[in-house]
């Protein structure tokens, strides 16, 4: 399977790590709109959100709800978003999101228009170097309770 996600669970892939336990790990997002993104994923390659079963998805969002929590304690953004957009990697993923302002989940840093379609992609999202998600990922962890 050439899923990067599952790369990654399986350390093939290096990350940040946020969290992790036997069924979840949380990690700082490659491409975010802003520091302190992290993903939120099941272990299980599963493709669709809908399918991971309700009470590993209700984990899903436990973890992110205090991983979020920490995240503005520690980062301060003005708001904290979620999203599962249901595109990009095929590996069902609930992506945490600092805001700094209103439009960050929105804004044109995550489209662009292909073939005159609006192409929803972290395309124009700059790689944040390993370094620096390492920093970011220490600063959540450091006295995370989750
Ligand atoms: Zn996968």
């Amino acid at each position: 399977m050439n899923c990067i996600f599952c790369k990654i669970i399986a350390g093939e892939v290096e990350s940040s790590k946020v969290y992790e336990d036997d069924h979840i790990l949380a990690f700082m997002d490659l491409h975010p709109v802003n520091e302190g993104q992290v993903l939120v994923i099941p272990k299980e390659h599963i493709d669709h959100f809908s399918d991971i079963p309700e009470d590993l998805a209700t984990e899903i969002f436990i973890k992110a709800h205090r991983i979020s929590r920490k995240i503005r304690e520690t980062l301060h953004p003005e708001r904290m978003g979620f999203a599962v957009h249901g595109y990009g990697v095929s590996h069902a993923h609930f992506i945490i999101i600092p805001q700094r302002c209103s439009t960050d989940i929105t804004n044109s840093k995550m489209a662009k228009i292909k073939n005159g379609k609006i192409i929803f992609t972290a395309d124009n999202l700059p790689a944040i170097p390993r370094a620096e998600l390492n920093r970011v990922s220490e600063v959540i962890k450091n006295g995370l309770v989750v």
